[in-house]
Protein backbone atom coordinates (compact mmCIF):
# COMPACT_ATOMS: atom_id res chain seq x y z
CA UNK A 1 0.00 0.00 0.00
CA UNK A 2 2.80 2.63 1.03
CA UNK A 3 4.32 2.33 -2.57
CA UNK A 4 0.78 3.43 -4.07
CA UNK A 5 0.74 7.17 -5.35
CA UNK A 6 -1.11 9.24 -3.88
CA UNK A 7 -4.04 10.37 -5.63
CA UNK A 8 -6.76 13.49 -4.58
CA UNK A 9 -9.41 12.13 -2.82
CA UNK A 10 -12.02 11.97 -5.48
CA UNK A 11 -9.87 10.11 -8.13
CA UNK A 12 -9.26 7.57 -5.57
CA UNK A 13 -13.14 7.02 -4.58
CA UNK A 14 -13.08 5.97 -8.23
CA UNK A 15 -10.35 4.12 -8.72
CA UNK A 16 -11.77 1.89 -5.46
CA UNK A 17 -15.09 1.29 -7.59
CA UNK A 18 -13.13 -0.03 -10.88
CA UNK A 19 -10.82 -2.11 -8.84
CA UNK A 20 -13.51 -3.72 -6.14
CA UNK A 21 -15.70 -6.51 -8.21
CA UNK A 22 -18.63 -6.32 -7.55
CA UNK A 23 -20.81 -9.49 -5.50
CA UNK A 24 -22.95 -11.13 -7.19
CA UNK A 25 -26.52 -11.79 -7.14
CA UNK A 26 -26.71 -8.27 -5.26
CA UNK A 27 -29.85 -7.15 -5.66
CA UNK A 28 -30.48 -3.77 -7.11
CA UNK A 29 -31.81 -2.39 -3.48
CA UNK A 30 -28.39 -2.64 -2.16
CA UNK A 31 -26.44 -0.57 -4.28
CA UNK A 32 -26.71 2.59 -1.92
CA UNK A 33 -23.46 4.02 0.10
CA UNK A 34 -23.69 2.01 2.97
CA UNK A 35 -23.12 -1.00 1.09
CA UNK A 36 -19.63 0.69 -0.78
CA UNK A 37 -17.79 0.05 2.98
CA UNK A 38 -18.59 -3.75 3.09
CA UNK A 39 -18.15 -4.31 -0.58
CA UNK A 40 -15.00 -6.38 -0.45
CA UNK A 41 -15.65 -8.43 2.83
CA UNK A 42 -18.53 -8.81 0.90
CA UNK A 43 -16.26 -10.31 -2.11
CA UNK A 44 -14.74 -12.41 -0.10
CA UNK A 45 -17.33 -13.98 1.96
CA UNK A 46 -19.43 -15.15 -1.60
CA UNK A 47 -15.65 -15.96 -2.76
CA UNK A 48 -14.92 -18.72 0.17
CA UNK A 49 -19.02 -19.23 0.16
CA UNK A 50 -19.31 -20.47 -3.28
CA UNK A 51 -15.87 -22.17 -3.23
CA UNK A 52 -16.82 -24.07 -0.16
CA UNK A 53 -20.19 -24.81 -0.67
CA UNK A 54 -21.16 -22.84 2.03
CA UNK A 55 -23.32 -20.10 0.92
CA UNK A 56 -26.54 -20.04 2.30
CA UNK A 57 -28.04 -19.97 -0.86
CA UNK A 58 -26.26 -22.98 -2.45
CA UNK A 59 -24.67 -24.67 1.17
CA UNK A 60 -23.97 -28.09 -0.05
CA UNK A 61 -22.58 -29.58 2.88
CA UNK A 62 -24.31 -28.96 6.60
CA UNK A 63 -20.81 -28.93 8.05
CA UNK A 64 -17.63 -30.19 6.75
CA UNK A 65 -17.02 -33.18 8.65
CA UNK A 66 -17.79 -36.41 8.15
CA UNK A 67 -21.02 -36.77 9.35
CA UNK A 68 -21.91 -33.78 7.14
CA UNK A 69 -20.72 -35.61 3.92
CA UNK A 70 -22.59 -38.69 5.46
CA UNK A 71 -25.53 -36.48 5.42
CA UNK A 72 -25.72 -35.30 2.51
CA UNK A 73 -25.42 -38.84 0.62
CA UNK A 74 -28.79 -39.72 2.60
CA UNK A 75 -30.53 -36.33 1.67
CA UNK A 76 -31.18 -38.04 -1.91
CA UNK A 77 -29.60 -34.99 -3.77
CA UNK A 78 -26.70 -37.02 -4.27
CA UNK A 79 -27.31 -39.02 -6.93
CA UNK A 80 -24.18 -38.99 -8.92
CA UNK A 81 -20.98 -39.75 -6.75
CA UNK A 82 -17.68 -40.71 -8.06
CA UNK A 83 -14.89 -42.43 -6.68
CA UNK A 84 -11.03 -42.01 -7.29
CA UNK A 85 -9.33 -44.74 -5.89
CA UNK A 86 -5.88 -45.73 -5.75
CA UNK A 87 -3.33 -48.23 -4.66
CA UNK A 88 -3.73 -47.14 -0.64
CA UNK A 89 -7.11 -49.02 -0.69
CA UNK A 90 -5.53 -52.47 -1.69
CA UNK A 91 -2.80 -52.54 0.39
CA UNK A 92 -4.56 -54.14 3.32
CA UNK A 93 -5.69 -56.80 0.54
CA UNK A 94 -2.09 -57.68 0.92
CA UNK A 95 -1.03 -55.89 -2.70
CA UNK A 96 2.07 -54.18 -2.48
CA UNK A 97 1.96 -50.18 -3.47
CA UNK A 98 4.29 -49.85 -6.74
CA UNK A 99 5.93 -46.92 -5.39
CA UNK A 100 6.80 -47.58 -1.49
CA UNK A 101 10.30 -48.20 -1.29
CA UNK A 102 10.22 -50.47 1.34
CA UNK A 103 7.34 -52.87 1.03
CA UNK A 104 6.95 -52.01 -2.86
CA UNK A 105 7.43 -53.86 -5.44
CA UNK A 106 10.30 -52.32 -6.87
CA UNK A 107 11.91 -53.25 -3.88
CA UNK A 108 11.39 -57.29 -4.69
CA UNK A 109 12.98 -57.16 -8.25
CA UNK A 110 16.80 -58.09 -8.23
CA UNK A 111 15.85 -61.88 -9.08
CA UNK A 112 14.30 -60.60 -12.52
CA UNK A 113 17.95 -58.99 -13.49
CA UNK A 114 15.88 -55.82 -14.92
CA UNK A 115 18.07 -52.98 -16.14
CA UNK A 116 16.04 -51.21 -13.77
CA UNK A 117 12.81 -52.00 -11.96
CA UNK A 118 10.66 -49.72 -14.31
CA UNK A 119 11.52 -52.04 -17.00
CA UNK A 120 9.54 -54.36 -16.19
CA UNK A 121 6.74 -52.09 -16.79
CA UNK A 122 7.92 -50.99 -20.34
CA UNK A 123 6.61 -51.68 -23.81
CA UNK A 124 9.69 -51.75 -25.22
CA UNK A 125 11.56 -53.87 -22.70
CA UNK A 126 8.40 -56.22 -22.37
CA UNK A 127 8.43 -57.03 -26.10
CA UNK A 128 11.75 -58.00 -25.92
CA UNK A 129 11.60 -60.04 -22.75
CA UNK A 130 8.30 -61.08 -21.41
CA UNK A 131 9.67 -63.53 -18.95
CA UNK A 132 10.13 -61.21 -15.91
CA UNK A 133 6.55 -59.57 -16.00
CA UNK A 134 4.46 -62.78 -15.95
CA UNK A 135 6.68 -64.15 -12.74
CA UNK A 136 5.44 -60.92 -11.39
CA UNK A 137 1.88 -61.63 -12.61
CA UNK A 138 2.27 -65.19 -11.30
CA UNK A 139 3.14 -64.10 -8.52
CA UNK A 140 0.61 -61.40 -7.59
CA UNK A 141 -2.38 -62.66 -10.02
CA UNK A 142 -5.79 -61.19 -9.60
CA UNK A 143 -7.93 -63.56 -7.62
CA UNK A 144 -5.73 -64.57 -5.02
CA UNK A 145 -6.16 -61.39 -2.49
CA UNK A 146 -9.73 -60.17 -1.39
CA UNK A 147 -11.15 -56.53 -1.86
CA UNK A 148 -11.15 -54.22 1.10
CA UNK A 149 -14.13 -52.34 2.83
CA UNK A 150 -13.21 -49.39 0.60
CA UNK A 151 -14.35 -51.52 -2.55
CA UNK A 152 -17.41 -52.88 -0.73
CA UNK A 153 -18.48 -49.41 0.41
CA UNK A 154 -17.95 -48.40 -3.03
CA UNK A 155 -20.36 -51.34 -4.20
CA UNK A 156 -22.84 -50.15 -1.44
CA UNK A 157 -23.29 -46.78 -2.96
CA UNK A 158 -23.94 -48.06 -6.45
CA UNK A 159 -26.82 -50.61 -5.14
CA UNK A 160 -27.93 -47.46 -2.81
CA UNK A 161 -28.42 -45.85 -6.49
CA UNK A 162 -25.65 -43.30 -5.56
CA UNK A 163 -23.01 -44.41 -7.54
CA UNK A 164 -22.12 -42.99 -11.29
CA UNK A 165 -18.65 -44.16 -11.38
CA UNK A 166 -15.58 -45.17 -9.92
CA UNK A 167 -11.90 -44.08 -11.50
CA UNK A 168 -9.62 -46.49 -10.22
CA UNK A 169 -6.09 -46.56 -10.60
CA UNK A 170 -5.64 -50.27 -9.49
CA UNK A 171 -5.15 -53.39 -11.67
CA UNK A 172 -5.70 -55.47 -9.29
CA UNK A 173 -9.49 -56.19 -10.14
CA UNK A 174 -10.66 -56.18 -6.49
CA UNK A 175 -13.57 -53.62 -7.79
CA UNK A 176 -14.95 -56.30 -10.19
CA UNK A 177 -14.61 -58.82 -7.16
CA UNK A 178 -16.53 -56.76 -5.08
CA UNK A 179 -19.24 -56.11 -7.57
CA UNK A 180 -18.96 -53.16 -9.66
CA UNK A 181 -19.03 -53.87 -13.73
CA UNK A 182 -17.37 -52.83 -16.70
CA UNK A 183 -19.68 -49.77 -17.25
CA UNK A 184 -19.49 -48.38 -12.89
CA UNK A 185 -15.65 -48.63 -14.03
CA UNK A 186 -12.72 -46.62 -15.43
CA UNK A 187 -9.90 -48.86 -14.69
CA UNK A 188 -7.49 -45.61 -16.05
CA UNK A 189 -4.17 -47.72 -15.85
CA UNK A 190 -6.30 -51.00 -17.74
CA UNK A 191 -6.93 -54.30 -16.44
CA UNK A 192 -5.99 -57.81 -16.00
CA UNK A 193 -9.58 -58.65 -17.18
CA UNK A 194 -8.75 -59.21 -20.57
CA UNK A 195 -5.99 -59.44 -22.63
CA UNK A 196 -5.06 -58.77 -26.56
CA UNK A 197 -2.37 -59.86 -29.12
CA UNK A 198 0.10 -57.13 -29.31
CA UNK A 199 0.24 -57.51 -33.06
CA UNK A 200 -1.40 -54.18 -34.57
CA UNK A 201 -2.77 -56.85 -37.24
CA UNK A 202 -3.91 -58.82 -35.08
CA UNK A 203 -5.88 -57.57 -31.68
CA UNK A 204 -7.27 -60.68 -30.70
CA UNK A 205 -9.01 -60.48 -27.33
CA UNK A 206 -8.44 -63.40 -24.77
CA UNK A 207 -10.33 -63.63 -21.43
CA UNK A 208 -9.30 -63.93 -17.67
CA UNK A 209 -9.39 -67.41 -17.60
CA UNK A 210 -7.56 -68.32 -20.70
CA UNK A 211 -4.37 -65.82 -19.22
CA UNK A 212 -4.54 -67.19 -15.84
CA UNK A 213 -3.65 -71.05 -17.66
CA UNK A 214 -0.81 -69.35 -19.45
CA UNK A 215 0.42 -67.84 -16.56
CA UNK A 216 0.11 -70.21 -14.25
CA UNK A 217 1.78 -73.32 -16.64
CA UNK A 218 4.71 -70.20 -17.14
CA UNK A 219 3.65 -70.77 -20.62
CA UNK A 220 4.70 -67.17 -22.16
CA UNK A 221 1.11 -66.59 -23.37
CA UNK A 222 1.41 -66.31 -27.09
CA UNK A 223 -1.59 -65.77 -29.72
CA UNK A 224 -3.64 -68.55 -30.97
CA UNK A 225 -3.90 -67.27 -34.10
CA UNK A 226 -0.58 -65.18 -35.18
CA UNK A 227 2.05 -66.56 -32.73
CA UNK A 228 2.61 -62.67 -31.09
CA UNK A 229 2.32 -62.35 -27.44
CA UNK A 230 -0.57 -61.66 -25.72
CA UNK A 231 -0.17 -58.90 -23.24
CA UNK A 232 -2.90 -58.26 -19.74
CA UNK A 233 -4.88 -54.72 -21.00
CA UNK A 234 -2.95 -53.12 -18.35
CA UNK A 235 -1.08 -49.89 -19.25
CA UNK A 236 2.25 -50.10 -19.47
CA UNK A 237 4.84 -47.38 -19.64
CA UNK A 238 5.24 -45.95 -23.28
CA UNK A 239 1.22 -46.62 -24.12
CA UNK A 240 -2.05 -44.36 -23.96
CA UNK A 241 -4.76 -43.95 -21.61
CA UNK A 242 -7.70 -46.42 -22.54
CA UNK A 243 -10.09 -44.19 -25.04
CA UNK A 244 -12.93 -44.88 -22.21
CA UNK A 245 -11.35 -42.35 -19.52
CA UNK A 246 -11.40 -39.62 -21.71
CA UNK A 247 -14.25 -40.10 -23.07
CA UNK A 248 -16.19 -40.65 -19.50
CA UNK A 249 -14.19 -37.79 -17.74
CA UNK A 250 -15.74 -35.23 -19.86
CA UNK A 251 -19.23 -36.48 -18.91
CA UNK A 252 -19.31 -37.60 -15.55
CA UNK A 253 -17.13 -35.16 -13.64
CA UNK A 254 -19.28 -31.66 -14.08
CA UNK A 255 -22.36 -33.57 -13.20
CA UNK A 256 -20.15 -34.78 -10.39
CA UNK A 257 -22.16 -33.67 -7.05
CA UNK A 258 -20.05 -35.82 -4.40
CA UNK A 259 -16.11 -36.40 -5.21
CA UNK A 260 -14.87 -39.26 -3.13
CA UNK A 261 -10.75 -40.36 -3.00
CA UNK A 262 -9.53 -42.85 -1.24
CA UNK A 263 -5.94 -43.90 -1.30
CA UNK A 264 -4.42 -42.36 -3.81
CA UNK A 265 -1.36 -39.36 -3.01
CA UNK A 266 -2.62 -37.81 -6.25
CA UNK A 267 1.02 -37.88 -8.13
CA UNK A 268 0.37 -39.62 -11.21
CA UNK A 269 -1.22 -37.44 -14.34
CA UNK A 270 -3.71 -37.36 -16.04
CA UNK A 271 -5.32 -39.38 -13.08
CA UNK A 272 -4.89 -36.87 -10.61
CA UNK A 273 -6.11 -33.80 -12.57
CA UNK A 274 -9.19 -35.16 -12.70
CA UNK A 275 -9.83 -33.71 -8.92
CA UNK A 276 -10.45 -30.51 -10.38
CA UNK A 277 -12.80 -31.08 -13.24
CA UNK A 278 -15.85 -31.46 -10.78
CA UNK A 279 -17.92 -28.00 -10.32
CA UNK A 280 -17.07 -25.58 -8.21
CA UNK A 281 -20.16 -26.30 -5.57
CA UNK A 282 -19.21 -29.76 -5.90
CA UNK A 283 -17.13 -31.31 -2.64
CA UNK A 284 -14.26 -33.31 -2.30
CA UNK A 285 -13.54 -35.97 0.13
CA UNK A 286 -9.91 -36.83 0.35
CA UNK A 287 -9.04 -40.17 2.36
CA UNK A 288 -5.11 -41.17 1.97
CA UNK A 289 -2.78 -42.15 4.39
CA UNK A 290 -0.04 -38.98 3.68
CA UNK A 291 -0.57 -35.71 2.52
CA UNK A 292 -2.01 -35.75 -1.14
CA UNK A 293 0.44 -33.96 -4.37
CA UNK A 294 -0.11 -30.36 -5.18
CA UNK A 295 -2.05 -30.78 -7.41
CA UNK A 296 -4.64 -30.63 -5.19
CA UNK A 297 -4.05 -26.70 -5.02
CA UNK A 298 -3.12 -26.20 -8.41
CA UNK A 299 -6.19 -27.99 -9.82
CA UNK A 300 -6.87 -26.68 -13.23
CA UNK A 301 -4.06 -28.74 -15.27
CA UNK A 302 -4.74 -29.28 -18.78
CA UNK A 303 -5.68 -32.39 -19.83
CA UNK A 304 -4.41 -33.90 -23.53
CA UNK A 305 -4.55 -37.58 -24.36
CA UNK A 306 -0.81 -38.72 -24.41
ZN1 LIG B 1 -2.46 -62.34 -32.74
Amino acid sequence: MSDAPELPKEEEEEREEELTPEPEDQSDDSSGEEAAGNTEMDFLRNLFSSTLGLGSADKVLDELTLDGVAQYIKSGKCKNILCMVGAGISTSAGIPDFRSPETGLYANMQKYNLPYPEAIFQIDYFKKHPEPFFALAKELYPGQFKPTICHYFMKLLKDKGHLRRCYTQNIDTLERVAGLEGDDLIEAHGTFFTSHCVSFCCRQEYNLDWMRDKIFSEDIPRCDKCSSLVKPDIVFFGESLPVRFFTSMKMDFPRCDLLIIMGTSLQVQPFAGLVGRVSKGCPRLLINMEKAGLLLYHQRVPMHRP
